[in-house]
Protein backbone atom coordinates (compact mmCIF):
# COMPACT_ATOMS: atom_id res chain seq x y z
CA UNK A 1 0.00 0.00 0.00
CA UNK A 2 2.73 2.54 0.91
CA UNK A 3 4.61 1.33 -2.07
CA UNK A 4 1.10 1.86 -4.29
CA UNK A 5 1.16 6.13 -2.49
CA UNK A 6 4.72 6.86 -3.16
CA UNK A 7 3.81 5.43 -6.75
CA UNK A 8 0.53 7.60 -7.39
CA UNK A 9 2.48 10.97 -6.11
CA UNK A 10 6.02 10.36 -8.18
CA UNK A 11 3.07 10.09 -10.77
CA UNK A 12 1.43 13.36 -9.86
CA UNK A 13 4.91 15.16 -9.97
CA UNK A 14 5.34 14.19 -13.44
CA UNK A 15 1.72 15.15 -14.76
CA UNK A 16 2.49 18.74 -13.12
CA UNK A 17 5.56 19.31 -14.39
CA UNK A 18 4.40 18.14 -17.77
CA UNK A 19 1.23 20.89 -17.67
CA UNK A 20 3.21 24.09 -17.31
CA UNK A 21 3.08 24.78 -20.77
CA UNK A 22 6.13 25.60 -23.39
CA UNK A 23 9.29 26.74 -21.20
CA UNK A 24 9.79 30.57 -21.76
CA UNK A 25 12.19 30.37 -19.16
CA UNK A 26 15.02 31.61 -21.97
CA UNK A 27 13.16 34.91 -22.68
CA UNK A 28 13.59 38.46 -20.59
CA UNK A 29 11.05 41.10 -20.43
CA UNK A 30 12.15 44.17 -18.49
CA UNK A 31 8.72 46.32 -17.56
CA UNK A 32 9.07 49.62 -16.83
CA UNK A 33 6.30 51.65 -14.72
CA UNK A 34 6.56 55.54 -15.54
CA UNK A 35 7.37 58.33 -13.57
CA UNK A 36 7.81 57.61 -10.12
CA UNK A 37 9.16 59.73 -6.88
CA UNK A 38 8.89 63.63 -7.75
CA UNK A 39 7.29 62.98 -10.68
CA UNK A 40 3.63 61.81 -9.99
CA UNK A 41 3.07 62.10 -14.23
CA UNK A 42 -0.95 62.84 -14.99
CA UNK A 43 -3.28 63.44 -11.95
CA UNK A 44 -7.01 63.89 -12.15
CA UNK A 45 -9.66 62.75 -9.42
CA UNK A 46 -6.71 62.77 -6.79
CA UNK A 47 -5.18 59.88 -8.54
CA UNK A 48 -1.56 60.07 -9.77
CA UNK A 49 -0.62 57.88 -13.19
CA UNK A 50 3.05 57.05 -11.12
CA UNK A 51 0.63 54.56 -8.61
CA UNK A 52 -1.89 53.12 -11.08
CA UNK A 53 1.30 52.06 -13.47
CA UNK A 54 3.41 50.84 -10.20
CA UNK A 55 -0.15 48.67 -9.88
CA UNK A 56 -0.38 47.73 -13.38
CA UNK A 57 3.82 46.80 -13.52
CA UNK A 58 3.37 44.65 -10.49
CA UNK A 59 0.51 42.43 -11.89
CA UNK A 60 2.39 42.48 -14.95
CA UNK A 61 5.66 41.02 -13.09
CA UNK A 62 3.33 38.26 -11.54
CA UNK A 63 1.30 37.18 -15.45
CA UNK A 64 4.74 37.38 -16.66
CA UNK A 65 6.22 34.69 -14.14
CA UNK A 66 3.01 32.50 -14.14
CA UNK A 67 3.82 32.15 -17.32
CA UNK A 68 7.88 30.91 -17.19
CA UNK A 69 9.52 34.48 -18.06
CA UNK A 70 12.52 36.15 -16.55
CA UNK A 71 11.24 39.55 -16.19
CA UNK A 72 12.66 43.07 -14.38
CA UNK A 73 11.14 45.92 -12.91
CA UNK A 74 12.93 48.84 -13.28
CA UNK A 75 11.17 50.06 -10.19
CA UNK A 76 9.03 48.27 -7.82
CA UNK A 77 8.35 51.25 -5.73
CA UNK A 78 7.73 54.70 -5.68
CA UNK A 79 11.16 56.36 -6.74
CA UNK A 80 12.44 58.12 -9.28
CA UNK A 81 14.09 57.13 -12.53
CA UNK A 82 15.68 58.68 -15.93
CA UNK A 83 14.49 58.15 -19.31
CA UNK A 84 18.13 57.20 -19.98
CA UNK A 85 18.28 54.96 -16.50
CA UNK A 86 14.90 52.88 -17.92
CA UNK A 87 16.36 51.51 -21.00
CA UNK A 88 19.83 50.96 -19.73
CA UNK A 89 18.56 48.18 -17.40
CA UNK A 90 17.08 46.63 -20.50
CA UNK A 91 20.51 46.81 -22.01
CA UNK A 92 21.87 45.41 -18.97
CA UNK A 93 19.96 42.26 -18.34
CA UNK A 94 19.62 41.90 -22.38
CA UNK A 95 16.15 41.83 -22.20
CA UNK A 96 14.21 40.32 -25.19
CA UNK A 97 11.45 43.33 -25.35
CA UNK A 98 11.44 46.68 -23.45
CA UNK A 99 7.41 47.57 -21.86
CA UNK A 100 7.08 50.95 -20.47
CA UNK A 101 3.78 51.41 -18.70
CA UNK A 102 1.68 54.90 -18.91
CA UNK A 103 -1.60 56.51 -18.52
CA UNK A 104 -2.70 59.18 -20.66
CA UNK A 105 -4.13 62.96 -20.20
CA UNK A 106 -5.83 65.62 -21.95
CA UNK A 107 -5.47 69.07 -20.87
CA UNK A 108 -8.80 70.79 -22.11
CA UNK A 109 -11.01 70.15 -18.99
CA UNK A 110 -14.48 70.10 -21.29
CA UNK A 111 -13.12 67.12 -23.27
CA UNK A 112 -12.23 65.05 -20.13
CA UNK A 113 -15.21 62.70 -20.76
CA UNK A 114 -14.93 62.08 -24.36
CA UNK A 115 -11.69 61.12 -24.78
CA UNK A 116 -10.80 57.38 -23.65
CA UNK A 117 -8.81 54.53 -25.05
CA UNK A 118 -6.02 52.42 -25.00
CA UNK A 119 -3.27 53.06 -27.14
CA UNK A 120 0.08 51.40 -27.85
CA UNK A 121 3.45 53.42 -29.03
CA UNK A 122 6.44 51.98 -30.76
CA UNK A 123 9.10 54.69 -31.94
CA UNK A 124 9.21 55.47 -35.91
CA UNK A 125 10.99 57.98 -37.58
CA UNK A 126 8.55 61.06 -38.33
CA UNK A 127 9.04 64.30 -40.30
CA UNK A 128 9.23 65.98 -36.76
CA UNK A 129 11.98 67.85 -36.28
CA UNK A 130 12.56 66.97 -32.79
CA UNK A 131 12.73 62.60 -33.64
CA UNK A 132 15.38 64.32 -36.20
CA UNK A 133 17.53 65.52 -33.54
CA UNK A 134 17.34 62.64 -31.46
CA UNK A 135 18.20 60.06 -33.82
CA UNK A 136 21.72 62.32 -34.61
CA UNK A 137 22.56 62.42 -31.60
CA UNK A 138 22.17 58.76 -30.62
CA UNK A 139 24.26 57.81 -33.91
CA UNK A 140 26.41 60.62 -33.08
CA UNK A 141 29.60 57.91 -33.38
CA UNK A 142 28.59 56.71 -36.31
CA UNK A 143 27.68 59.79 -38.15
CA UNK A 144 31.17 62.10 -37.19
CA UNK A 145 33.07 62.70 -40.54
CA UNK A 146 29.85 61.79 -43.14
CA UNK A 147 28.23 64.37 -45.48
CA UNK A 148 24.83 64.95 -44.96
CA UNK A 149 23.66 62.39 -48.09
CA UNK A 150 25.18 59.53 -45.79
CA UNK A 151 24.11 60.55 -42.80
CA UNK A 152 21.14 60.24 -44.11
CA UNK A 153 21.27 57.01 -45.51
CA UNK A 154 22.72 56.37 -42.29
CA UNK A 155 19.99 57.62 -40.07
CA UNK A 156 17.27 55.60 -42.32
CA UNK A 157 18.81 52.46 -41.90
CA UNK A 158 18.70 53.03 -38.12
CA UNK A 159 15.04 54.19 -37.72
CA UNK A 160 13.95 51.94 -40.52
CA UNK A 161 16.13 49.18 -39.09
CA UNK A 162 15.12 45.82 -37.87
CA UNK A 163 14.30 47.42 -34.07
CA UNK A 164 11.62 49.57 -35.47
CA UNK A 165 9.99 46.42 -37.83
CA UNK A 166 10.04 44.44 -34.63
CA UNK A 167 8.58 46.93 -32.65
CA UNK A 168 6.14 47.79 -34.68
CA UNK A 169 4.97 43.77 -35.04
CA UNK A 170 5.34 43.69 -30.62
CA UNK A 171 2.73 46.77 -30.42
CA UNK A 172 0.77 45.15 -32.85
CA UNK A 173 0.60 41.98 -31.04
CA UNK A 174 0.15 43.48 -27.57
CA UNK A 175 -2.60 45.86 -29.00
CA UNK A 176 -4.89 43.59 -30.12
CA UNK A 177 -4.45 40.98 -26.87
CA UNK A 178 -5.45 43.57 -24.17
CA UNK A 179 -8.25 45.03 -26.49
CA UNK A 180 -9.81 41.20 -26.43
CA UNK A 181 -8.84 40.55 -22.75
CA UNK A 182 -10.43 43.89 -21.56
CA UNK A 183 -13.12 44.08 -23.99
CA UNK A 184 -14.26 40.62 -22.69
CA UNK A 185 -15.97 42.30 -19.94
CA UNK A 186 -15.93 45.53 -20.82
CA UNK A 187 -16.96 45.25 -24.14
CA UNK A 188 -17.78 49.19 -24.49
CA UNK A 189 -13.67 49.94 -23.53
CA UNK A 190 -12.29 51.91 -26.49
CA UNK A 191 -8.83 50.80 -28.14
CA UNK A 192 -6.66 53.72 -30.11
CA UNK A 193 -5.23 51.48 -31.77
CA UNK A 194 -0.81 50.96 -31.94
CA UNK A 195 0.54 54.21 -33.24
CA UNK A 196 4.36 55.51 -34.45
CA UNK A 197 5.90 58.43 -32.02
CA UNK A 198 9.54 59.50 -31.28
CA UNK A 199 9.33 58.42 -27.42
CA UNK A 200 12.67 59.53 -25.56
CA UNK A 201 12.37 56.31 -23.49
CA UNK A 202 11.65 54.15 -26.43
CA UNK A 203 14.50 56.00 -28.76
CA UNK A 204 17.03 55.17 -25.89
CA UNK A 205 16.22 50.92 -26.34
CA UNK A 206 18.46 48.94 -28.65
CA UNK A 207 15.64 46.27 -28.83
CA UNK A 208 12.04 45.68 -29.21
CA UNK A 209 10.54 48.16 -27.49
CA UNK A 210 6.78 49.65 -26.75
CA UNK A 211 5.08 52.32 -24.33
CA UNK A 212 1.24 51.25 -23.02
CA UNK A 213 -0.63 54.17 -22.39
CA UNK A 214 -3.50 51.76 -20.35
CA UNK A 215 -5.56 54.86 -20.85
CA UNK A 216 -6.82 58.37 -19.63
CA UNK A 217 -6.97 59.08 -16.64
CA UNK A 218 -8.88 62.21 -17.00
CA UNK A 219 -11.87 60.33 -18.22
CA UNK A 220 -13.66 59.32 -14.99
CA UNK A 221 -15.34 56.25 -16.49
CA UNK A 222 -11.58 54.81 -17.48
CA UNK A 223 -9.86 56.49 -14.38
CA UNK A 224 -12.02 54.33 -12.13
CA UNK A 225 -11.97 51.22 -14.21
CA UNK A 226 -8.07 51.76 -14.44
CA UNK A 227 -7.92 51.34 -10.13
CA UNK A 228 -9.88 48.35 -10.65
CA UNK A 229 -7.96 45.07 -9.72
CA UNK A 230 -9.87 42.97 -11.86
CA UNK A 231 -9.50 45.83 -15.00
CA UNK A 232 -5.63 45.69 -14.26
CA UNK A 233 -5.11 42.18 -14.43
CA UNK A 234 -6.84 42.13 -18.04
CA UNK A 235 -4.12 44.23 -19.21
CA UNK A 236 -1.44 42.33 -17.24
CA UNK A 237 -2.94 39.04 -19.14
CA UNK A 238 -3.34 40.89 -22.54
CA UNK A 239 0.26 42.45 -22.77
CA UNK A 240 2.00 38.91 -21.32
CA UNK A 241 -0.37 37.19 -24.42
CA UNK A 242 0.75 39.60 -26.68
CA UNK A 243 4.19 39.02 -25.83
CA UNK A 244 3.80 35.24 -26.18
CA UNK A 245 2.54 35.73 -29.29
CA UNK A 246 5.32 38.07 -30.75
CA UNK A 247 8.11 35.96 -29.59
CA UNK A 248 6.19 32.37 -30.52
CA UNK A 249 6.25 34.37 -33.94
CA UNK A 250 9.90 35.58 -33.90
CA UNK A 251 11.57 32.52 -32.28
CA UNK A 252 9.36 30.55 -35.02
CA UNK A 253 11.09 32.93 -38.01
CA UNK A 254 14.55 32.61 -36.59
CA UNK A 255 14.43 28.52 -36.49
CA UNK A 256 14.44 28.37 -32.27
ZN1 LIG B 1 3.38 58.99 -18.41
Amino acid sequence: MKQFIYFILIGSVFLLSGCGGPDRSHRLVVIDAGHGGHDCGAQCGGKQEKDLVLQIVHKLYKAFKNEGYRVYMTRGNDRFLTLGQRTKIADKKDADVFISIHANAIANKSRFEEVEGIETYFLQKTRDARSQRIAERENAAVLKGADTLSKNVIIDSVLNGPKIVESNKLAIDVQRNIMKRVKAKYSDAKGGGFRPAPFYVLVGASRPSILVEVGYITNTKERNRLFNPDYQERIAEGIVEGVNRYLDNRERELGI
